[in-house]
């Protein structure tokens, strides 16, 4: 165990500084910086190591927390790395990104700040790259059986990195230029420098998967000729489809899904060449969506030079503190400030939002807004409520309702359930038989730390199919939700 009386000795959280909003505005690396090992290890001495850790039920990774925190307060990091990998592929993914579920159910935070858990697995995985732990581990034989696995978001890779550590010959196909699915061309560099995928994949490769970027299945190669190539295929396509807002004036030029205006970004930042860029600079930007979608549009807007930029949300602005119908450990709805929203920009609750107005060339220039009142538990716009924000770029950022169905559908014979995602048994595999689903194809959009865990679950499916057995570890089944989160 950790440091027995450190919870009492540090009763409060301490987490590594962020850079000032000037200067990060300036750039698009990440906000926050190392943090410093004292401190870390101080906050790693609060684990109280629990006879009934709660924040193992609170990750979908079944983490083994206590125990790299007690390893990081003696001061292990090469053993923190093994206990932390042996549960999560890619630590340096959710470690930087993930709400951190663990963090609500943690014990300590029933009446004391919980462990800073999510900031011990980002020091442990960045101090394990920095000093070369992180080695490939090829398979010791080759079964003789292949695996294609279709999207390399989170779900994908961890799917196929578990695979071909289990001798399997698989190969990734992507559609996009590059590899890493929403990680990729979603996510900011500010949340998330793409360094971090980089050196992932360099591992991955040397292990031996083998990546086909620029791949569509169902186009360049059909699903049937997939599965005629392969003894397994895995679906692991995301669920990309936006949710819109059919109201007048969609159609005017300066209304864009928030996808399509991040994906441009994160192109540019990639190097790439992207002609008539969607871009904020000099505009009054408007953001309909306040979750994680909408963050990320906020902070890319304010580094394009926005000249304002306003969020709005339909439903009513959360509690400050964890309500009472969402008592420990459950993962509460609570007011967040992320960096973006720390950066700038207005956020303007219980707005609906009725028309997109023109300036007479085809162009939006402001949103009819109107208050949002509840009927009947509907959500809907209060009549004589209404006014006008100007707008020259207003970016749809509203979830997504499931995955692209146009190939795999007819293709694959693959229909999709009451939820919208594909149908699936718990065991990930489908009526089609060697073909599985996972991540938020199967689930739903998501978080990358339940795509992990249903990537490494579904790999584990896979062996047991291709082999008879498996020792693969298989921490999610694919009907499993959130206790928490
Ligand atoms: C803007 C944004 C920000 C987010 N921020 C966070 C965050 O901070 N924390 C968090 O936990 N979660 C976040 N999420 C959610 C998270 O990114 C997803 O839940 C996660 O990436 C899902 O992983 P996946 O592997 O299932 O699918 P994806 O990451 O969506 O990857 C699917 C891949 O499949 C490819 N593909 C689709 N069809 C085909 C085909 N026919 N052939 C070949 N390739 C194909 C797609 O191009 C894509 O690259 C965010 C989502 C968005 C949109
Ligand atoms: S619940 Fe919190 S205090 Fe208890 S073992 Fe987990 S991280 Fe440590």
């Amino acid at each position: 165990m950790a440091d027995p009386k450190g919870f009492l000795k540090v009763p409060e959280r301490e987490l590594p500084p962020r850079r000032p909003v000037p200067v990060r505005l300036m750039d698009w690396k990440e906000v926050y910086e190392q943090q410093d090992p004292t401190q870390l290890r101080r906050q790693a001495g609060r684990c109280m190591d629990c006879g009934v850790p709660f924040c193992h039920q609170g990750c979908p990774l079944g983490n083994l927390i206590p125990e790299w925190n007690d390893l990081m307060w003696r001061g292990d990091g090469r053993q923190a790395i093994e206990r932390l990998h042996a549960t999560n592929n890619f630590p340096e993914f959710t470690g930087r990104l993930c709400p951190a579920p663990c963090e609500a159910s943690c014990v300590l935070g029933i009446n004391q700040p919980p462990v800073t858990i999510k900031q011990v697995e980002v020091s442990i995985i960045d101090q394990a790259f920095q000093n070369g732990w992180v080695t490939p581990h090829p398979p010791e034989r080759l079964t003789g059986k292949t695996v294609a696995v279709v999207g390399s978001g989170p779900a994908g890779l961890a799917a196929a990195q578990q695979l071909t550590r289990a001798g399997h010959t698989v190969a990734v196909y992507e559609r996009d230029d590059r590899i890493g699915g929403l990680l990729r061309y979603g996510i900011p560099d500010f949340k998330m420098e793409k360094r971090q995928i980089e050196a992932r994949l360099a591992q991955m490769q040397a292990e031996g998967t083998r990546f086909r970027a620029g791949v569509e299945i169902g186009v360049d190669i059909s699903w049937d000729d997939l599965r005629a190539r392969y003894d397994a295929v895995i679906v692991a396509t995301g669920a990309t489809v936006p949710r819109d807002l059919p109201i007048p004036g969609r159609d005017l030029a300066g209304v864009h899904f928030a996808m399509d205006y991040l994906v441009q970004q994160n192109r540019v930042g990639a190097g790439s060449h992207v002609a008539e860029q969607i871009t904020a600079e000099g505009k009054h930007v408007v953001v309909i969506g306040g979750g994680d979608t909408g963050a990320d549009c906020i902070g890319t807007a304010h580094r394009q030079g926005a000249l304002s930029v306003t969020n709005l949300a339909i439903g009513k602005q959360p509690p400050t503190e964890r309500p009472p119908h969402q008592p420990w450990p459950m993962f509460p709805t609570v007011f967040e400030v992320s960096s973006a929203h720390e950066e700038g920009g207005e956020r303007r609750y219980l707005a609906s939002t009725v028309e997109f107005l023109s300036n007479g060339a085809g162009e939006v220039r402001a949103l009819r807004v109107a208050e949002t009142e509840y009927l009947d538990g509907r959500r809907v716009p209060k009549a004589g409520t209404e006014r006008e924000i100007p707008a020259d770029l207003v970016l749809i950022a509203m979830g997504f309702t499931g995955p692209e169905t146009d190939t795999i559908e007819p293709q694959l014979g693959l229909p999709v359930d009451a939820s919208g995602a594909f149908a699936r048994d718990a065991d990930y595999s489908t009526a089609q038989p060697g073909v599985f689903v996972a991540g938020d194809a199967g689930r739903g959009q998501s978080l990358i730390v339940w795509a992990i865990a249903e990537g490494r679950a579904a790999a584990a499916q896979v062996d047991a199919f291709l082999e008879g057995s498996t020792s693969l570890p298989a921490p999610v089944a694919a009907t499993d939700r959130a206790i928490s989160i």
